[in-house]
């Protein structure tokens, strides 16, 4: 039982802090504010490695480990989740479903560019008719077999990374046959960006993480060649199952961030603000409340890293990694409800980090698995 981090992995905590700090919070205000995409902070992050960290070096990764990219999303979070969700989203849903699924060409041709952060990838399951079912998935590819081609049709919602000026492709998930029992053959398919057919929508107006890149795609037969098909036909559901069950760490880890960022901004704030004749940190109440936001902080780190520690080691990890999730995300919301609170006005003014962080908790809570999918799982795993 060792809670501690080894060397590298402090090490790259701190970086990753100093950029936060030094890089990110001077500049991303405005970004939030005017809803523009942060290419130059996604340049210095693919600089400085960030999108290659759990990756073989073979395909120009770090060599790293998920845990890595945890620790990475944990302190960006810890200052803004646009750009966090961006890494969070182009490591854990834009390359990894290649990285685990890929064939050697699709591997050769893609991964150099997505882990060094020159490209970006996103990851359309969700559609617009359904997101916690994802069996409903009604995209539909239909081989062309004489042309060697899939020919795809339907949309998806509320894609991640899908629509950048440096996005280069979207994995697909759609319908490419019925099986002999009545269910649906799902598989997932690499849809490079540019496709005649596959059309981006403008980017939707967020609460939240508006500085970060969500569109409405579309598929109008729309042909890539049948090469295209990643990983097995009809293991679609199994491969997009594992890429979540990871990728819930990762948002964990991104939630525990957010929560941690509001305990330190509301003890900063606490000691500077004056009520009643004292600085309002010298109340109890405020106390307590600082307190519980750093034991809620603490218990969800030690949430996700547990789950990570199994899935490096290899053992079942899926029902830590709801847990995870699912206890982050609730107390990044209570966080930064309660940072909110200690700012008074100031905390409902954009200007303060606490007022980005409130609006960006709430998402926590329903992508890559909403609140009740996290109590599904972890009730199916008791046997339920
Ligand atoms: C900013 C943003 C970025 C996103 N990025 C991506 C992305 O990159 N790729 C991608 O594929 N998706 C993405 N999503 C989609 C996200 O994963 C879904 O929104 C989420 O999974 C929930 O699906 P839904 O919105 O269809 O809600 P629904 O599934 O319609 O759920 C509505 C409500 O019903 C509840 N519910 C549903 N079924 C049950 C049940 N059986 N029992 C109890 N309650 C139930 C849900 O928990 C929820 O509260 C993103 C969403 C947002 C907002």
């Amino acid at each position: 039982m060792d809670f501690r981090l080894t060397e590298e992995h402090e090490a790259l905590r701190e970086s990753v802090r100093d950029f936060a700090r030094e890089v990110v919070a001077p500049v991303i205000a405005e970004h939030y504010e005017q809803h523009t995409f942060p290419y130059e902070i996604i340049r210095q992050m693919g600089k400085m490695g960030l999108f290659g960290l759990p990756f073989a070096e073979e395909y120009g990764g770090m060599g790293g480990d998920y845990f890595a990219l945890c620790l990475a999303l944990e302190e960006l979070a810890r200052v803004d989740s646009s750009v966090a969700i961006t890494l969070e989203a182009a490591v854990s849903l834009g390359a990894m479903p290649i990285y685990r699924f890929g064939t050697d060409e699709q591997k050769a041709r893609w991964l150099p560019k997505l882990l060094s952060g020159e490209a970006l990838a996103g990851f359309g399951l969700t559609e617009p008719g359904f997101g916690s079912d994802a069996g409903g998935t009604e995209t539909r590819a239909v081989l062309d077999e004489a042309a060697g081609e899939w020919v795809i049709n339907g949309s998806k919602a509320f894609i991640t990374n899908s629509g950048t000026d440096i996005t280069a492709l979207v994995t697909v998930t759609a319908v490419t046959g019925i099986r002999p029992d009545g269910s649906k053959e799902l598989s997932t398919i690499i849809v490079p960006s540019g496709t005649p057919g596959f059309t981006v929508a403008p980017g939707y107006s967020k609460v939240g993480w508006t500085a970060s890149d969500t569109h409405e795609l579309t598929f109008d037969g729309c042909r890539v060649p049948a090469e295209n098909l990643l990983g097995e036909r009809g293991r679609g559901f199994a491969q997009f199952l594992r890429i979540l069950d990871e990728g819930r760490i990762a948002i964990a880890a991104l939630a525990v961030g957010l929560a941690q960022g509001c305990v330190d901004e509301s003890v900063k704030y606490a000691k500077e603000r004056h009520a009643f004749g004292r600085p309002i940190g010298n109340y109890q109440a405020i106390q307590f409340k600082i307190a519980d936001m750093e034991l809620k902080a603490h218990t969800a780190r030690l949430a996700y890293y547990d789950a990570a520690a199994r899935m490096l080691a290899g053992e079942p990890f899926k029902r830590q990694a709801a847990i995870a999730k699912l206890h982050a995300s609730t107390i990044a919301v209570d966080n930064a409800r309660e940072a909110t609170q200690i700012h008074g006005g100031y905390g409902f003014m954009n200007e303060y980090p606490v007022a980005r962080f409130w609006r960006d908790s709430k998402i926590l809570e329903i992508g890559e698995g909403t609140s009740e999918v996290q109590r599904m799982i972890i009730a199916r795993d008791l046997g339920m």
